[in-house]
């Protein structure tokens, strides 16, 4: 039983307010998200120059993206701060009520919003345009926050490259161009991570996404940092596996599951891409089963409700789409075993997957193939347990 002493519902504490010196006085709730109107809670009327009292001369709004709730489509959280304007008793000046708690000067973020918005970026993997879409703002309002929060976190902690012995490197498209795609490196340190005692870390974005981004930005570091670091975690682009070999010979490159769910998921894509093309003679379109069920097969078994899971068995049903089906098997099982409740029993079963991907697959099923190759010259980094290297004898060919 969950025994608790209940006090009245209280907003500002829920939405942690409170500590951003706010407090709510009103709200709007609909189904996008919550409008919540909120005061200054320090009154904050003596005169800056003289010292004197202000007198209230009623209040200017000032609009917040706050950070949102819920982790699938998530519960917008915009604040209406309500500030007050002054005007001094004894020598006439005017002033605002202080709100530098809550934001700084000119943001349109609050600093929980932005807090928010570096970690969707650095540990959820989180688009600039998802980031945007979760604060409510527009794509320039959050690529600045997170530019500028991110690089003032930086500058402010000189000390942050200290005991790394985990270091993750990641690939994002920044913005998309008429020129093409804009990437932006970023480096994690996953130290806390394996080791249970917090959280990742940023520690650095680099623009670019190259071998030699990596490697100009490793050359920076001095020697004995580089000797410190024993696993680096990275995704499917492989001029950084070739850097690490380079450069950090003793560190063994992995891969983390958000990358082995995508290329799983990839697998996936192609394979139904695949079909179409053999049963149809052409892409994809509105109306076609495997496409009109294209997201359908993302999503894991478990959270279908009972019409696509109908489509999916329709689809399913005669021997057209067996291949697909196959792929779609080993897809699910995947994000199953990563999403298992105990963690050891979680990564026996993917291991012993990957394992069967490696030796027991058709040669048609040429998706699943590359995928087995792909996975079994790797080694995997987990959430939760902590795994150096899946298969030893290739983690570093060398
Ligand atoms: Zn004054």
């Amino acid at each position: 039983m969950f025994h608790a002493t209940f006090g009245a519902p209280d907003l500002t504490t829920f939405c942690n307010l409170d500590k951003l010196g706010l407090t709510v006085t009103g709200q709007h709730i609909d189904a996008r998200g919550a409008v919540l109107e909120c005061r200054v809670v320090d009154a904050d009327d003596s005169c800056r120059a003289c010292g004197g009292r202000g007198r209230p001369l009623g209040t200017v709004t000032r609009r917040l993206a706050h950070e949102p709730f819920g982790g699938g489509p998530p519960t917008l959280v915009l604040v209406l701060v309500l500030v007050r304007r002054y005007r001094c008793t004894l020598c006439a000046r005017f002033w605002l009520q202080d709100t530098s708690a809550a934001a700084r000067p000119r943001a349109k973020v609050s600093r929980d919003g932005l807090a928010w918005a570096l970690r969707a970026l650095v540990v959820d993997h989180r688009s600039i345009s998802r980031i945007a879409a979760g604060l409510a703002v527009a794509w320039n309002t959050a690529n600045d926050a997170v530019l500028t929060e991110g690089h003032r976190r930086l500058i402010n902690d000189p000390t942050r490259f200290d005991g790394v012995a985990v270091l993750g490197v990641d690939e994002h498209v920044w913005r998309h161009t008429r020129h093409g795609d804009e990437y932006v490196t970023v480096f994690i340190d996953l130290t806390p991570v394996r080791d249970g005692t917090g959280p990742a870390r940023l520690l650095d974005m680099v623009p670019g996404r190259s071998k030699q981004v990596f490697k100009a930005w490793l050359a920076e570091r001095p020697p004995p940092w580089a000797d410190g670091i024993e696993v680096v975690a990275m995704d499917g682009f492989t001029g950084f596996k070739t850097a690490t070999t380079e450069e950090l010979p003793q560190a063994v490159a992995v891969m983390d599951p958000f990358h082995v769910v995508r290329l799983a998921g990839d697998a996936l894509d192609q394979c139904r891409r695949r079909i179409q093309q053999q049963l149809l003679g052409h892409r994809g379109r509105a109306g076609d089963p495997p496409y009109t069920s294209r997201r359908t097969l993302h999503t894991g078994i478990a959270l279908l409700t009972d019409r696509p899971r109908m489509r999916l068995e329709r689809l399913f049903a005669g021997d057209d789409h067996v291949e697909v089906e196959a792929t779609w098997g080993v897809y699910q099982h995947m994000i199953t075993a990563y999403r298992h409740v105990d963690r050891a029993a979680g990564r026996r079963d993917l291991e012993h997957l990957i394992n069967s991907l490696h030796t027991g697959i058709p040669t048609a099923l040429v998706e699943l193939h590359r995928l087995g190759r792909t996975l079994n010259t790797r080694a995997l980094l987990e959430t939760g347990g902590f795994r150096p290297q899946l298969h030893p004898q290739n983690a570093k060919s060398r």
